[in-house]
């Protein structure tokens, strides 16, 4: 029998915790015996201690031994591949990425999470798509990722119910950016979803939960290590999130963006990113192709038109209508002006998806609901030329004080300067 609020204590404390014991608050956890307000507690004792690698390790054993797990290379006979990212303002990118990876012949199966503070939530986006089913269970998730090629759904009750229950725990009590809460909750999802090839993609900047290089490379690390603890291949992208990344944030006009990404019609920056981890994956897969390769391969298949095709066939067998006019519409859209000349310095990633959580695109507490229509267009991205009065983005908003709030949010947002800007691009380290 554990004692949590002795173990609450003792991480206040700065101890290494016991593995047994640390194991059993977690599991404890899971089946309900050890309620929210001390976990939340623990949770910030972690937040400011930290956890030791061991730690860290046996977190996210306990996680995943919280619930079922899926052998997805004996299943499909074959390697599946899986990307994650660690979040970001307007972060679609899997969503693009899982049609093309699949168009090239690689089956992908992701477990995705909602959105975490100002963070999008790839879930959260796909249930803009009217008829999206998120919860398959375990057996049609396998079928269709054998037989579709794809499927993107949420963690169904019986895959680490630990981490479902801590995410939205720690999205409401300020403990989200953690190391290794963060590692343990990535990794624990990754590695029971049974892909035995993972590409990570470790944000890093004001509208991430690590804020520095040095930081996203040492969360990279701990998950790589977590990674091949399990015997699987893992690479990290570290990519720039001090700029929300293409133009859409907000759960439908992100689905928009992601399709135009997979019809070769999207924003550079996205496309970019889009592309990295389309090779990454590809390299990694059993295609016996390298990155370069891959990208060919990518790019040939959003050329050609399967990209989208798999786009179609994957949304319809989840349910979903492929059809992007009926997706929600927000009924305002304010724009965002220039208020002087210059060069776009900055356009702050973090206060772009402040504005669009306050618009309804996120949660504030775990129990809201999301306005899967709402949300921000950011035309004008950093380096871009203005002129005065220029649009500089587009608020879509529900209704006339939540547009008028976040126009003056968008506005704080950008940083206009006589000076260009360095060019900086969205992938700024890999780490393997
Ligand atoms: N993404 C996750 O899946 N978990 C986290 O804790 C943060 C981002």
């Amino acid at each position: 029998m554990i004692r949590p609020a002795e173990l609450i204590q003792r991480k206040r404390d700065g101890e290494e915790l016991p593995d047994d014991e640390l194991a059993e608050l977690i599991l404890g956890y899971a089946r309900g015996e050890v309620p929210d307000y001390q976990m939340a507690a623990f949770c910030m004792a972690v937040f400011f201690r930290g956890l030791s690698p061991r730690e860290t390790y046996v977190l996210t054993d306990a996680m995943i031994r919280s619930g079922e797990t899926i052998d997805m290379g004996a299943a499909l006979g074959r390697k599946v591949v899986d990307k994650h990212s660690t979040g970001g303002v307007g972060d679609k990118t899997s969503i693009s990425v899982a049609p093309i990876v699949a168009a090239c012949g690689v089956p992908m199966g992701k477990m995705s999470g909602r959105g975490l503070g100002h963070t999008g939530g790839t879930l959260d986006k796909l249930e803009s798509v009217p008829g999206y089913r998120t919860e398959l269970s375990l057996d049609e998730f396998i079928a269709q990722v054998r037989d579709v090629g794809t499927a993107i759904v949420g963690q169904t009750g019986d895959l680490v119910p630990a981490d479902k229950l801590l995410y939205g725990l720690r999205d409401v009590t300020a403990t989200v950016d953690q190391l290794s809460l963060i590692a343990a909750s990535i990794m624990s999802k990754k590695l029971a979803a049974g892909a035995q090839a993972i590409v990570l993609d470790v944000k890093v900047g004001n509208g991430a939960f690590m804020r520095t290089v040095e930081d996203a490379r040492r969360l990279a690390e701990t998950m790589i290590a977590l990674g091949q603890q399990a015997g699987r291949d893992v690479v990290c992208l570290l990519t720039d999130m001090d700029q929300p990344l293409g133009a859409a944030v907000g759960n439908s006009l992100e689905i928009v963006e992601a399709l135009e990404t997979v019809r070769g019609r999207g924003p550079a920056d996205f496309t970019e990113l889009v592309m990295d981890a389309c090779g990454k994956l590809l390299a990694l897969s059993d295609l016996g192709i390298d990155e370069a390769e891959g990208r060919r391969r990518a790019e040939a298949a959003v050329a050609d038109g399967s990209a989208e095709a798999m786009w179609r066939r994957w949304l319809e067998a989840q349910g979903g209508t492929a059809d992007e006019s009926a997706l929600p519409k927000a009924p305002l859209v304010r724009e965002v002006r220039a208020p002087r000349a210059g060069h776009v310095w900055d356009v702050v990633a973090i206060r772009v998806g402040n504005a669009a959580v306050h618009l309804g695109a996120g949660r504030r507490t775990k129990e809201d609901s999301i306005d899967h229509a709402v949300g921000i267009v950011c035309h004008a991205k950093r380096g871009a030329e203005v002129r005065e009065g220029d649009v500089l983005a587009e608020v879509h908003a529900r209704t006339d004080e939540g547009a008028d709030t976040a126009v003056r949010e968008v506005l704080t947002a950008y940083e206009i300067t006589d000076e260009a800007p360095r060019e900086r691009p969205v992938l700024l380290e890999v780490v393997d």
